[in-house]
């Protein structure tokens, strides 16, 4: 495993017990991620009993382990999402992911740590004549659909304008503090009724008459529903999603404290495969890098490797002009991608009683807080009107599935490998 995130490390958050013993609950949430922990709150607010397990502590993987950027939407852009449930579909979506935002920013000024999710906006970059024609063809079709964005050269970083002149800026997208915001979610929802238990690896689901038995550590969860919110590990745990979802690993770096800070935004390029924003404290982080190393990347060993680290101290010196910065962090983290790039929310086919929610595709922030309360409003009211979208009937899981992200990532290497020829 790798050392903590600097997320992780600032914010140590709570630790609670390990399950020891035999317990019952109407709902047993596998996983204190951002998906585990809203999953629990809405359950909460729904009046519904929740025990939630996890084999490490709360935000301990993805989830305090991220970029930190917030962003609105889905891993399809929104012309393709179109395409995929049709303009009405799209448009509903996309404003579900834009309230649980909203909902996000509201609930951590509640708990405290305003701090934790603050809009920022967040500015894509191109960095060649591919990812600009990318940028005008996505503006456009945001400002069809009516979302808010512009076009935004005068934004783009001081040591990136003389190479980059395209840039595209989403005022309504946000910054976290992924493990500040996880760790105080699910602590609230400890406090609000939920039991939490932390290193207690889930081993097994086992049918139990209409219910579930959970082996979990050194004891078991008897519930009547589960949730399945491991995102990248959903496969290890229900195999029969093996290849719908599957482990893509991601790695980041974080700097000392900068005398200047060259960013002013939460920023990406290379169509999200580099990210790099400002912290509070002065720092950078930067992620991705992992284009050139992609086929390594594809595992759920939660460990950093030289290749990518050193595209990632290659990208702070080439294109932030920060060569001669320490270095203080380095971390790897595992994120679920699926098949279509889309979440996969809802009841598994055949096991009445078994949820799954994940598959975020790299965008797991506000879908996670969005799919963690469709999983609970399925079990509580049996409907939510963004499930049908997201259910995992939508994939035949008797044969193999293509993997979407695999094949456009694929081809993404080979443009940059020919272009660096
Ligand atoms: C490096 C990196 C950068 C990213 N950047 C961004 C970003 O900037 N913006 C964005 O929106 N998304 C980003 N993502 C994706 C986002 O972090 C994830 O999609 C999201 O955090 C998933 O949350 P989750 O709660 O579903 O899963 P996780 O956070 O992975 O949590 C799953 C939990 O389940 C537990 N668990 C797993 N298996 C078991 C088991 N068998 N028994 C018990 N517990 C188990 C784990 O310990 C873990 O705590 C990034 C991901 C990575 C790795």
């Amino acid at each position: 495993m790798s050392d903590p995130s600097l997320w992780q490390e600032q914010h140590p958050g709570r630790s609670f017990p390990a399950l020891d013993s035999d317990r019952r609950a109407d709902v047993c949430v596998v996983g204190a991620g951002v998906t585990g922990a809203s999953c629990a709150w809405r359950l909460l607010e729904h009046g519904v009993g929740v025990t939630i397990v996890d084999g490490r502590r709360a935000a301990a993987a993805a989830s305090g382990r991220n970029g930190g950027f917030a962003v609105t939407g889905t891993g399809l852009d929104h012309d393709e999402l179109e395409g995929r449930l049709g303009e009405a579909g799209a448009r509903d979506l996309r404003a579900a992911t834009e309230r649980s935002l909203d909902a996000m920013i509201a609930l951590a000024a509640e708990l405290g740590v305003p701090q934790a999710v603050r809009r920022t906006g967040a500015l894509w970059v191109a960095q060649d004549e591919h990812e600009r024609a990318e940028i005008e063809r996505v503006l456009s079709a945001a400002a069809a659909a009516g979302i808010p964005c512009r076009p935004a050269a005068d934004l783009i970083p001081e040591p990136m304008r003389d190479r980059c002149h395209t840039a595209a800026f989403f005022p309504q997208d946000a910054e976290l503090l992924p493990a500040t915001w996880v760790r105080t979610l699910a602590a609230a929802a400890a406090d609000r009724g939920a039991t939490l238990f932390e290193g207690s690896p889930v081993g097994g689901l086992e049918r139990e008459g209409d219910g579930w038995i959970v082996h979990a550590g050194g004891g078991r969860v008897h519930a009547q529903a589960v949730v399945v919110a491991c995102d990248g590990l959903i496969p290890r745990l229900l195999p029969q999603l093996d290849g719908v979802v599957y482990p893509v690993r991601g790695q980041v770096l974080a700097t000392e404290p900068l005398q200047q800070l060259p960013l002013a935004h939460p920023t990406h390029s290379q169509s999200g495969f580099m990210y790099y924003r400002p912290t509070d404290d002065g720092r950078v982080v930067v992620g991705g890098g992992r284009l050139e190393q992609l086929e390594h990347e594809y595992t759920d060993a939660e460990t950093v490797t030289a290749g990518v680290q050193a595209r990632l101290d290659a990208f702070l010196a080439e294109w932030l002009g920060l060569g001669g910065a320490r270095v203080t962090h380095r971390w790897a983290g595992i994120m679920g991608f699926s098949a279509d790039l889309l979440p996969v929310v809802g009841p598994l086919p055949d096991s009445a009683g078994l949820y799954v929610a994940g598959g975020y595709s790299g965008v797991g922030n506000v879908l996670g807080h969005l799919c963690g309360g469709i999983a609970a409003d399925l079990i509580v009211t049996g409907t939510h009107p963004q499930a049908a979208a997201l259910d995992a009937g939508r994939f035949d899981l008797t044969s193999p599935v293509e993997q979407l992200e695999k094949r456009r990532s694929r081809d993404q290497a080979a443009r940059l490998s020919r272009s660096q020829r």
